[in-house]
């Protein structure tokens, strides 16, 4: 039955202003669509503006679904890459706190047009949202779209501080072996090192923004009892049993990309939210290729690398002899433009395919696709997971590198390239994940693994009913 508008439930969601926020918030609003809500998905001003110049993006056409903006806090010619992750931090908890409360009264000013805001969800590096629905004493949640056991290394920040383990006594300890101190982990984990926690911890500075930043939204969300998470329950079934003991309500719904497509299908396919345009010419490329047989590549939006490490790593995909498929972001060499040499071009004609960017989800999705070069994003793993390609890891910050560590020895479904990238080091790699015995074995793993996520997002598995429970939560039916 169609819902009257002052009866429908109206949910804003507000992503961090970057892509591998705003994909999987997408997917949970169009979610939340599906199921009758109104929704207002908050990009900041500067992205909005980056949309509506790459296509006609200011007002998508399904009905009871809006964009609207808030300030990031930065100026416009900032260029918002990595760099500039601390200057968003600390600017956008103050700008964005306000313009987001200015936000919600225009909304609910605009009563009849727009049902009244009745829940937000919020990113939970968005935490200050959190305060905007408490004065106005609605349900407010948060999505932290990290994986689970990322976010256990996040919530062991004030442990690690008492211990005395962070911050650093002194840059040696980055090279002296340090880091290679255990700590106590979940039952059957035992120790994990030190470096395969977050690496906003790797400072020496106590002031440090990422360090305290991090920190104090885990805080915040620790306050309100409550947290969505894009994982399921039968990956992550441990670390999400010590969650457990911190949260009152965890709410696992993942792999979204699965989750969305099975209650939503194509119907919401025209909202899309990539800051870049994807390059689709690649799928036409990876139709006139054998299955399994490309390497796709891709550090996604935000990694940044030394001309060295690209090097290494153009010459080892070219010695390999496999066909790649390699997204170069333009700003994805550090502090200087991409030269690639018209000789390597010469050598991987008709096997190497180079772009800006692509449409990741249908290249994992496509048969041609038999391995995945990554930097262990949570999405691009759970991408990864969800279309059964085996990985080869390359973590570069954040939780990416426990992400990285559970993709390689929890689930056995990857194996890591050292961080110093040797070119013959990522030619056997490559050889061994296409061909090798260790590649059969990650690769059976995985499709083992999709399995089970498939299993999870039907109807009666673990993340549907979590997502129906998020809804009784949301519209107050189970208050
Ligand atoms: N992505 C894409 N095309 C690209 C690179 C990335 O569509 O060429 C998408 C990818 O599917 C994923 C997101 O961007 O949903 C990247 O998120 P992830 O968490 O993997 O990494 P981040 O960019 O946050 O480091």
């Amino acid at each position: 039955m169609e819902l009257i508008q002052k009866q429908r439930p109206h949910a804003v969601c507000v992503p961090l202003p970057a892509q591998g926020h705003i994909n999987p918030m997408l997917k949970l609003a169009k979610l939340l669509h599906s199921k009758g809500f109104y929704i207002t998905f908050v990009h900041s001003e500067f992205n909005l503006l980056k949309l509506m110049k790459a296509r006609d993006y200011a007002h998508p056409s399904v009905e009871n679904f809006q964009f609207e903006t808030i300030s990031d806090g930065l100026p416009p010619d900032n260029p918002r890459g990595i760099l500039d992750l601390p200057s968003l931090a600390s600017e956008i908890q103050v700008d964005g706190l306000n313009s987001f409360r200015e936000l919600i009264k225009k909304l609910n000013d605009s009563s009849p047009r727009l049902p009244p805001v009745s829940c937000i969800v919020a990113d939970g590096v968005m935490s200050f949202c959190m305060q905007a629905a408490k004065e106005i004493d609605i349900p407010g949640i948060t999505f932290f779209t990290v994986s689970a056991c990322g976010m256990l290394g996040y919530l062991q920040y004030d442990h690690l501080i008492e211990k005395g383990y962070f911050p650093l006594k002194d840059e040696s300890c980055l090279s002296n072996g340090y880091l290679d101190t255990k700590i106590e982990w979940t039952p059957s984990m035992g120790g994990i090192r030190l470096r395969d926690l977050p690496t906003f911890l790797r400072t020496t500075n106590p002031d440090d923004i990422m360090f305290n930043y991090n920190n104090q939204c885990v805080k915040n969300v620790l306050k309100t009892g409550s947290l969505i998470l894009n994982t399921f329950e039968d990956l992550e079934q441990e670390v999400l049993d010590v969650l457990k003991t911190k949260f009152s309500n965890v709410y696992t719904i993942g792999p979204l990309s699965m989750l969305w497509e099975k209650l939503c299908g194509p119907k919401l396919e025209s909202i899309e939210a990539s800051l870049w345009e994807g390059d689709e010419r690649c799928l036409e490329w990876l139709d006139s290729k054998e299955p399994r047989s490309v390497l796709y590549v891709n550090f996604g939006s935000l990694v940044i690398m030394t001309p060295r490490q690209l090097s290494e790593f153009a010459c080892g995909l070219a010695n390999s002899k496999y066909s790649f498929l390699w997204v170069i972001r333009p700003n994805l060499v550090d502090g200087g433009s991409i030269v690639i040499s018209q000789d390597f071009l010469e050598e991987i004609r008709g096997r190497g395919l180079i772009l800006d960017w692509c449409p990741q989800e249908k290249v994992l999705r496509h048969p041609s696709v038999g391995g995945f070069l990554t930097h262990c994003g949570w999405n691009s793993t759970l991408e990864s997971i969800s279309y059964g390609v085996p990985m080869i890891c390359w973590p570069f910050f954040a939780e990416q590198q426990t992400n990285c560590l559970y993709i390689c020895t929890q689930w056995g479904i990857g194996m890591e390239i050292d961080t110093n990238v040797e070119r013959q080091e990522v030619e056997g790699l490559v050889r061994e994940l296409m061909e090798g015995k260790l590649g059969i074995e990650v690769r059976e793993k995985i499709e083992e693994l999709k399995k089970r996520a498939d299993r999870a997002t039907e109807p009666g598995g673990s993340s549907y009913v979590s997502f129906e429970l998020l809804i009784e939560n949301l519209t107050g039916k189970n208050a």
